[in-house]
């Protein structure tokens, strides 16, 4: 009979749908009376030690001084804020309550990240410029190369086309990765980094000379997508739509006349087909070989873009010598000189004379599309100096403002500091060192006299026959004789 009554004080029969509920009321008055010790949930001192506990719902048990800690922390913010006033003791759970603590600096990283990716939302159709917008936003900063722009344009509207139609049924569109012929300094780095700027894609740019076959001394293959990881946030799904720039692709051509084995040249273009292709690689993420220290992660390369570049130094050799053999045959053969004074023979290019330069047939299989890029002329380089959004005489223009001082080239001087780039053989490279030159002693003289208005830089000048002329504000002021200094 006693065992009946417990039972119905404990338990109570809804009469709406008939369900049981515990009576918790009952019960707790039963557990005080169970015959053993409470235990603070938090510092695990018995009652006896501690004090009297307070109980909390779910049967939980807390002494008063970790309660006092507790709340201590709140008011110190390190805790999540908790308004004591508002808590309703039979429903809040404490438990749960101290397992979901997450300090705030936590909690603002993990909003931070959330936002992160809210942020970038998948690449659309839309997303994609037209062909002749990406040619116009790069002839905003790249001179000249049309042919180069027309094709990498199209070629990469394509390429992005087919990355975000994943899925095209029966019909694949192939990857166009891209092999850029051009000689040095002629806007070939430049193009694709602007490429990658104006279509907000990360962007990877490698060495192939660093590159060697895994397990030798050198970068293994698979360091150019750590780098590209590396450059979207070590974010895979950003690194898997990136581009990747590998430079000085030539010096990984098949060594001829040699018996050893050719580890950073036939081995690392064969080592790089897999990549190019599209498939899952192994990749060590901030660093450029794998070995059993370092972290790895898969990333499916098959929508990454690939565009190697080069300048392919006797490559025009190779043409010219196909070129000549064929045209040298019959009645309408032409001179064996024609091609000697072609500035660009490269456009001419086959696939024939790459192999022939020591590419192998898979590796240049798998960069369907070939341009070339030409070799900057006198005038093209007096365009880079002036037209470019951020040319650099524009920024030297934009230095000199901020002393409220005028800069001007004239168009001599554009055409002698042109005129010594090409003596220098390296393209657009070296206009920067030459114009820092020119610019080191008026840089450091301006400054010191605040009557100086306007500067012109002359042609004698960068013949080092002249002076420039200096104008003060309000009245001008020439040098008196070349080799004189100026005040
Ligand atoms: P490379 O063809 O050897 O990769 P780069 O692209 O690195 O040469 O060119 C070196 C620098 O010369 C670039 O940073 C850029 O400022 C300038 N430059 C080269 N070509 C052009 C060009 N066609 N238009 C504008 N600037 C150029």
């Amino acid at each position: 009979m006693d065992k009946i009554d417990e039972k119905e004080e404990l338990t109570s029969v809804d009469e709406k749908d008939g369900s049981t509920k515990v009576n918790t009321t009952s019960k707790e008055k039963k557990d005080n009376d169970d015959g053993y010790e409470k235990y603070c949930y938090m510092c695990r001192r018995s009652e006896s030690q501690a004090g009297k506990l307070i109980h909390m719902p779910g049967d939980v048990y807390i002494c008063q001084d970790c309660m006092q800690k507790t709340f201590d922390s709140m008011n110190n913010g390190s805790m999540r804020f908790l308004d004591i006033g508002a808590i309703d003791p039979s429903k809040f759970d404490f438990s749960s309550f101290l397992k979901n603590q997450i300090p705030r600096s936590q909690q603002a990283k993990q909003k931070k990240k959330e936002k992160k990716k809210e942020e970038e939302p998948a690449m659309t159709l839309k997303d994609i410029p037209a062909p002749h917008k990406i040619k116009a936003s790069l002839d905003e900063y790249v001179i000249g190369q049309d042919y180069a722009k027309k094709v990498i344009s199209v070629a990469v509207y394509n390429h992005y086309k087919r990355v975000v139609t994943d899925t095209m049924d029966d019909i694949e569109i192939d990857k166009s990765n891209m092999l850029m012929i051009g000689p040095t300094g002629c806007g070939k780095t430049y193009l694709v980094k602007t490429l990658a700027r104006l279509l907000h894609v990360p962007l990877a740019i490698t060495d192939a000379t660093a590159l060697t076959e895994a397990g030798y001394i050198g970068d293994d293959v698979e360091s150019v997508l750590s780098k590209l990881l590396a450059a979207a946030d070590n974010d895979v799904e950003k690194a898997e739509r990136g581009i990747v720039f590998i430079d000085e692709i030539d010096k990984i051509a098949k060594k001829k006349n040699t018996n050893s084995r050719d580890v950073s040249g036939e081995s690392v273009q064969q080592g790089m087909l897999k990549l190019l292709e599209g498939s899952e690689v192994e990749v060590p993420i901030g660093a450029s070989s794998k070995n059993a220290m370092v972290p790895t992660t898969t990333i499916n390369t098959k929508n990454i873009l690939f565009i190697c570049g080069g300048a392919f130094p006797d490559l025009d050799e190779i043409i010219k010598a196909r070129l000549s053999k064929q045209s040298a045959i019959g009645f309408r053969a032409d001179l064996k000189d024609k091609y000697d004074n072609e500035p660009n023979i490269c456009k001419y290019v086959t696939i024939e004379d790459l192999r022939e330069f020591g590419m192998i047939p898979e590796f240049i299989g798998r960069l369907p599309v070939v341009y070339t890029l030409e070799a900057l002329s006198k005038d093209m380089l007096v365009q880079i100096l002036k037209e470019p959004k951020n040319a650099i005489i524009k920024q030297y223009q934009k230095l000199l403002a901020l002393d409220e001082v005028e800069l001007i080239f004239d168009e001599g001087a554009l055409r002698a500091i042109a005129g010594k780039a090409i003596e220098k053989k390296t393209g657009a490279r070296a206009l920067r060192s030459i114009i820092e030159e020119i610019m080191l002693d008026i840089m450091f003289e301006i400054p010191k006299d605040d009557n100086i208005g306007r500067v012109t830089i002359t042609e004698d000048y960068i013949l080092n026959k002249g002076l420039p002329i200096i104008e003060m504000r309000g009245m001008q002021m020439l040098p008196s004789s070349p080799g004189d200094e100026y005040k």
